[in-house]
C-alpha cells in the first residue's frame, strides 16, 4: 500500500509520521505507541494509517496523540465539500458551485473597494498555513487586492518573542539551534513553557538532559507536567516574569557572576540594564511574584555555577502587554552569563503553532514582505515587486496589526470585507465576544475552512478546502528547519486547496499578475523573493528537504564559503561567530517591570490565565472532531483554599468574571496552581471571551495570559 512521509498538521514540532493508504484493507486498529500503527479515525474509517517515521530526527517515531488520530477528519460527516453562500431573504447557507461562490466574492470585494478605497478588504491568515500559503497571501493582499489590510493570528502567537529577537540578536529563529542541543546544556530554563503537554515528543529532551546529571527549571504559576519533570519549579504571580528575570540579573550581578569578557566582546548596552537590575533586590521581587527570595537566590546560584545555561520562552512568558519587554528581561540573562552562541547554550523561543516561524516570514503579517523584510524599507519593496512584477510604488505600506484590524472591522475608514484562511478567530481572538460584534458589522465575511468552524458559521460565503494530508507544502518548524507536507491522498470531491482558492480570486478580481497554485512552484517563487532577506529559502527546495529531513534557513542559494560553486548548507545554528546585528553584537535592552494591564482590585481579587491541554489543539476547531480525542470541554482549575473560600467543589459548575464577560464551567480543584490565580483553557468558546486585549507597544501582541476575574460557585 502507498505510503508518504509527511507531518503532523497541528503544532511547531512538526512531527514526521507516515501515512499509509490503505483504501480497502482492513483497519489495523488505533495504535498509541512509538512505531505502532493507527487509523486514528476510529472503527470503519481506516483508509488513511499514521505509522511512524523513526528516521526523521525531530521525533525519532514518537507522536503524541493528537498526532496519532490525525486523520480522525478523514471522511468525517461535518466536512465541508461544497461552498456555501447566505442567502440574504432566509439568512441561511445554501451550497451553490464554485465559480458562482467566487464571482459573487470578487464582485462584492471590488464593489466595496470601488466605494471605499482598497483598504476596505481586510485579509487574514493563520500560522497554520503552508509557506506557500503564507506567501501567496500576502501577494494577494498587497497585488490583487491592493490593500494594507493584512495580518494573522500568529501576531497572538509568537510575535513578543520575534520583536525581542530582532531587537536583541538581529534575525527571528525561534530556536537558533537544533532542539537536540538541550540534552547537552547544564541548566534548562523553561519560563512559561508546558513542554510537556503541549509537544510530548520533546519531553525526551528533558529526561536525557537530567540523565546525565543536567538540571530542568521550570517558571510557572501552575504546577504543570513539564513542572512534574522539572527538578525546579518557581511559581510566579501571572504577569511577573520580568521581574523575575531582573532579580536574577541582580543577584547574577552582586555575585559577579555576569560574564564580563563576553559582555565586553560581543554585546552592548549591559550598563542600562544593570541600573535597572540594581532596583530589583530580592526581598522586592518576592513581593512582586510571590516567589520566595530563597528561591530567586538558589535559582541565581544555579545559573552561575552551570558551564551552559539555556533559557528558553513560550507563550506564558509572551503572551502579555509587556511580552516583548519580558523576553528581553529574559534573553538579558542568558547574555548575562555569556550564553548565546555558546555550543548547547543561549536562549530561543518555543514557538506554537504548526509554522508559527515560517508563517511570519513569508508576507501575511501587516509590517513585513517575504523574506522577513519590512514593508517600509524602500530596497525591500523594490526587490519584492521585481520578483512579483509590479512596480514597488503600487506595494501598500503597513496595515493594522491582528486586533486592530479585527476592532476596525465595520468601523468607518475599517475593512468592510474580511478574507478569512487558517484561523477561527472567534475562539482564538481575545476579547472574543466583542470581535464577533466587528464580524457582524461586516458587508462581507469569506471563510475558507475545512469545517464549520464558529467563524465559518458566522461567514457570507464558507469555501471549503483541503487538509494537510491532502496537499503538499512546507512548513518550517520551531528550529527554522524547513519541512515539506506531501500529499497521501486526493481531496474530497467538490474541495479546493487554498492555493487554488487565492489563484482563482486573485484572475477574478484582477490582479496584474497571475498566481501559481501549485506548491512547488510557488515555492521557488518564495524562494526567490526571500533571497537575500534576513529568512533567506532561496537555497532550499522540495528535493533537497526530502533527502536531507529538512533545511535550515537562512539558506542562500550558493555557500559564499565555496566560492559560489556549492549549494549552502543550510544553517542549523546561529550566532556562533556573530549576531545579525549590523555589528555582529547582541543588544541588551534596559526593559522594567510595570505590572500587568489589569491589575486585580476588590470586584476582580483573581487573574486568570490561559493555556491548552495535551488533546486539543488551538481553537479546537480539528481536534474537537476527532472521535479518539477526548473533548471535555472547558474547565476552571482553581486551588483548593480558593476553593473552600466560595464553596466550589470538584466537578460543579463555577462562574468566572472579568470585566469583558462570563463563562461557567465545572470547576477542577487542583492544589497545581496559585491560591490566587485561575486557569481555564481556550479550545473552546468562551476563554477568550474573558482575555484581556490590551496590547504590546512593540509586538502588538494582547494580554491573553493574565487579566483581573472573579469566581462564583
Ligand atoms: Fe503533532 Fe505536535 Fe503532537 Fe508532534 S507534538 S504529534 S507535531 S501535535
Amino acid at each position: 500500500m502507498p505510503q508518504t512521509r509527511t507531518h503532523c498538521p497541528y503544532c511547531s514540532l512538526q512531527c514526521g509520521m507516515t501515512l499509509r493508504d490503505g483504501r480497502g484493507a482492513p483497519s489495523s486498529g488505533a495504535g498509541g505507541g512509538r512505531g505502532a500503527p493507527s487509523s486514528g479515525t476510529g472503527g470503519g474509517r481506516g483508509t488513511l494509517e499514521v505509522l511512524a517515521w523513526p528516521e526523521f530526527p525531530v521525533n525519532e517515531g514518537g507522536l503524541c496523540r493528537k498526532g496519532w488520530t490525525a486523520t480522525g477528519l478523514r471522511g468525517h460527516r461535518e466536512r465541508l465539500t461544497t461552498p456555501l453562500v447566505r442567502d440574504r431573504s432566509t439568512g441561511e447557507l445554501r451550497a451553490v458551485g464554485w465559480d458562482e461562490a467566487l464571482d459573487l466574492v470578487a464582485s462584492r470585494l471590488l464593489a466595496l473597494q470601488a466605494e471605499s478605497g482598497r483598504d476596505a478588504v481586510g485579509v487574514f491568515g493563520g500560522g497554520g498555513l503552508t509557506n506557500e500559503k503564507a506567501y501567496q497571501l500576502g501577494k494577494l493582499a498587497r497585488v490583487a487586492l491592493g490593500t494594507s489590510q493584512v495580518d494573522y493570528n500568529g501576531r497572538w502567537c509568537m510575535s513578543s518573542a520575534a520583536s525581542a529577537g530582532n531587537q536583541a540578536f538581529g534575525i527571528d529563529r525561534g530556536l537558533p539551534f537544533p532542539l537536540a542541543d538541550l540534552e547537552q546544556t547544564d541548566v534548562l530554563v523553561l519560563v512559561g513553557s508546558n513542554l510537556v503537554e503541549t509537544m510530548p515528543p520533546a519531553s525526551r529532551h528533558l529526561d536525557r538532559l537530567r540523565a546525565r546529571g543536567g538540571t530542568v527549571v521550570v517558571v510557572d504559576p501552575r504546577r504543570t507536567p513539564t513542572a512534574d519533570r522539572a527538578d525546579v519549579l518557581l511559581q510566579p504571580v501571572p504577569g511577573t516574569d520580568l521581574a523575575l528575570a531582573l532579580g536574577v540579573l541582580h543577584l547574577l550581578d552582586a555575585a559577579g557572576a555576569v560574564d564580563e569578557a563576553y559582555v565586553a566582546e560581543r554585546t552592548t548596552g549591559w550598563e542600562d540594564v544593570r541600573r535597572v537590575a540594581a532596583g530589583w533586590w530580592p526581598e522586592r521581587v518576592e513581593r512582586v511574584t510571590g516567589v520566595p527570595a530563597t528561591e530567586l537566590r538558589a535559582l541565581a546560584t544555579l545559573l552561575a555555577g552551570a558551564g551552559t545555561v539555556t533559557v528558553l520562552t513560550a507563550r506564558g512568558a509572551e503572551q502579555h502587554a509587556q511580552g516583548t519587554a519580558t523576553v528581553l528581561g529574559w534573553i538579558g540573562v542568558a547574555l548575562a552569563l555569556g550564553m548565546p552562541g555558546k555550543p548547547h547554550a543561549g536562549y530561543g523561543c518555543l514557538t506554537g503553532q504548526g509554522n508559527g516561524q515560517g508563517g511570519r516570514e513569508h508576507g501575511q503579517k501587516a509590517d513585513q514582505l517575504p523574506g522577513y523584510r519590512m514593508v517600509d524599507d524602500p530596497a525591500a519593496r523594490a526587490h519584492v515587486a521585481r520578483v512579483w512584477g509590479v512596480a514597488p510604488e503600487s506595494l501598500p505600506g503597513a496595515g493594522r496589526s491582528a486586533y486592530e484590524l479585527l476592532d476596525a472591522l465595520g468601523r468607518p475608514g475599517g475593512p468592510r470585507a474580511l478574507l478569512v484562511l487558517g484561523s477561527n478567530i472567534v475562539v482564538s481572538a481575545p476579547r472574543a465576544g466583542h470581535v464577533a460584534e466587528r464580524l457582524e458589522a461586516l458587508d462581507l465575511l469569506v471563510v475558507c475552512d475545512l469545517v464549520m468552524s464558529e467563524t465559518a458559521a458566522l461567514a457570507d460565503v464558507v469555501l471549503p478546502v483541503t487538509q494537510w494530508a491532502e496537499e503538499t507544502g512546507t512548513m518550517t518548524n520551531l528550529e527554522g528547519r524547513v519541512v515539506l507536507r506531501q500529499q497521501a491522498v486526493p481531496p474530497p470531491t467538490g474541495v479546493r486547496s487554498d492555493l487554488e482558492v487565492i489563484a482563482a480570486l486573485a484572475e477574478r478580481v484582477g490582479s496584474p499578475v497571475a498566481f501559481s497554485a501549485d506548491p512547488e512552484e510557488v515555492f521557488a517563487e518564495l524562494g526567490r523573493a526571500s533571497a537575500g532577506g534576513r529568512a533567506d529559502y532561496s537555497g532550499i527546495t522540495y528535493d533537497r528537504i526530502r533527502e536531507e529531513h529538512g533545511v535550515f534557513w537562512p539558506c542562500p542559494a550558493t555557500d559564499p564559503a565555496d566560492a559560489g560553486a556549492a549549494p549552502h548548507p543550510g544553517t542549523p545554528r546561529l550566532f556562533g561567530d556573530a549576531f545579525a546585528h549590523p555589528d555582529g553584537r547582541a543588544r541588551f535592552v534596559a526593559v522594567d517591570h510595570r505590572g500587568t494591564a489589569e491589575p486585580t482590585d476588590a470586584a476582580y481579587p483573581l487573574h486568570l490565565t490561559t493555556g491548552r491541554v495535551l488533546a486539543q489543539y488551538q481553537s479546537g476547531a480539528q481536534t474537537r472532531r476527532i472521535p479518539d480525542l477526548p473533548d471535555a470541554g472547558p474547565f476552571v482549575e482553581l486551588h483548593p483554599m480558593l476553593a473552600a473560600r466560595i464553596g466550589a467543589v470538584d466537578g460543579r459548575r463555577v462562574v468566572v468574571t472579568t470585566r469583558r464577560g462570563a463563562l461557567e464551567a465545572p470547576a477542577r480543584v487542583v492544589d497545581t496552581i496559585r491560591p490566587d490565580t485561575v486557569f481555564v483553557p481556550f479550545h473552546w468558546v468562551g476563554a477568550n471571551r474573558l482575555t484581556n486585549d490590551a496590547l504590546d507597544p512593540s509586538s502588538r501582541m494582547p494580554e491573553f495570559k493574565v487579566c483581573a476575574a472573579a469566581v462564583h460557585a
